[in-house]
């Protein structure tokens, strides 16, 4: 659904992204883990579009999208969920979403989007006329998440939905995500927390330094405990 090869992304002169290869297939639930700095945001940046210096070749399903304007990327079927959310706070839950609807024009597809999304995060159907920016983390990474699925993308990229969020939240949410996985999205984050992303997650890349230098089964990579001194200790 998702192929990156050979990606190397540019902040001017610096190379923040080494022939980065990957591949995402419909359905799948794949992550990606790396420390403070490895590269994972600028991959996803670059992935949208928002990174314009680049050299290799991002494809979806089977277009090009290395060079398309991030709207164009959205609209073909991307969803984004960016780090540290970027709710509109001063706006209600239920305005929220239907801002994520923008690009759907169909209003019935728009109301079944809704009671789906609210069927999955119930909390969001209860706070629908609060203002967002009264949540809490976790419920505001629910709406951040919903509001990204209003558009009904084909995939769900994130970056970093644990961050800032207790350990019992953090759980809470990826069993939403293992929920939304079931009804058939393809999702793909990055993560800090190696250890939820790892445990939840079908398969995963480990980035260092802009690279990939590892990947495969989580449930195995989970076993690697050479790869848990190195990632798992720092929670
Ligand atoms: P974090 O968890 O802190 O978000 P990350 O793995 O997402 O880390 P990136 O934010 O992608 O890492 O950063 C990768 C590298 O690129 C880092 O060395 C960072 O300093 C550098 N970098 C990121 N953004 C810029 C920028 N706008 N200009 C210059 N260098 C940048």
């Amino acid at each position: 659904m998702l192929r990156v090869t050979s990606l190397s992304s540019y902040y001017g002169k610096i190379r923040a992204l080494k022939n980065v290869s990957l591949h995402i297939k419909p359905k799948e639930f794949v992550s990606l883990i790396g420390s403070n700095g490895a590269g994972k945001t600028t991959l996803l940046n670059s992935i949208m579009g928002h990174i314009q210096k680049k050299e290799g070749e991002i494809y979806f399903n089977n277009t090009d999208i290395t060079n398309l304007k991030p709207e164009k990327i959205v609209n073909l079927g991307i969803g984004f969920v960016p780090e540290g959310r970027r709710i509109f706070t001063d706006m209600t839950v239920e305005e929220n979403l239907e801002m994520g609807a923008f690009i759907i024009k169909n209003k019935d597809k728009i109301k079944e989007n809704l009671e789906f999304l609210f069927d999955i995060f119930p909390i969001l159907k209860e706070r629908r006329k609060q203002q967002a920016g009264m949540l809490s983390g976790g419920e505001q990474q629910m709406l951040a998440i919903s509001r990204a699925l209003m558009s009904s993308p084909k995939i769900l990229l994130m970056d970093e939905p644990s961050m800032g969020l207790a350990p019992k939240v953090i759980t809470e949410l990826y069993e939403k995500l293992s929920l939304l996985k079931n009804a058939g999205l393809t999702i793909f984050l990055v993560e800090q927390n190696a250890k939820i992303a790892l445990k939840y997650s079908d398969r995963s890349y480990v980035l260092e330094n802009g690279r990939i230098i590892l990947q495969g089964k989580s449930s195995e990579l989970l076993q690697d405990n050479e790869l848990l001194r190195a990632y798992l200790g720092k929670e």
